[in-house]
């Protein structure tokens, strides 16, 4: 169960609509050398098995750029993997239980930067923001796509949550 607690290290640093919106110069004006990636509601649907459009020519386009991709993600090892192949064979972390911060601490090392130096782009505040946050990554926001099949009740109250953090904080169309 994560920490549902409203605090400020809930509140991503960027806001976009799709990850297929940042572009390489939006990561490099962030101070960005790598990115990490969620799976689902980011660059799938909830528990879903292929990509949102456009998600696999966008990673093409990032590495081409320069910038790492490292998928990190709290699914199971199975669908990560699979999920890693349809984008090329990108190195990725699952159970990476987040928000904590040992996930974002091992994909740094893996990818040979330092923490301050890894974008996270996730959709979730109380996994991927407040773990970015905490962990000294960079911490950027992409809107859901669809409500979670699994766990609907459990999703459906963070993101009242999440919608009244937002909201408090002036992002209330960011949701
Ligand atoms: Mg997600």
């Amino acid at each position: 169960m994560p920490d549902t607690t409203l605090s400020d290290d809930l509140l991503p640093k960027y806001f976009f609509n799709y990850i297929t919106d940042i572009t390489p110069e939006d990561f490099f004006a962030m101070g960005a050398k790598a990115v990490a990636i969620d799976i689902d509601n980011t660059i799938a649907n909830d528990g879903a098995f292929h990509l949102f459009h456009g998600v696999r020519a966008w990673v093409k386009r990032t590495q081409a750029a320069g910038i790492q991709v490292i998928i990190l993600t709290n699914t199971f090892p199975l669908r990560a993997k699979f999920m890693s192949r349809l984008l090329g064979g990108l190195p990725y972390i699952a159970n990476a239980e987040k928000p904590r911060q040992k996930g974002f601490q091992k994909a740094a090392d893996l990818l040979g930067i330092q923490i301050g130096e890894l974008a996270m782009v996730g959709d979730q505040l109380f996994t991927d923001i407040r773990g970015a946050n905490d962990a000294g990554a960079i911490p950027i926001h992409v809107k859901y796509r669809r409500p979670e099949i699994f766990g609907y009740f459990h999703y459906r109250r963070l993101r009242r949550k999440e919608k009244k953090f937002l909201i408090s904080k002036g992002h209330g169309d960011k949701l």
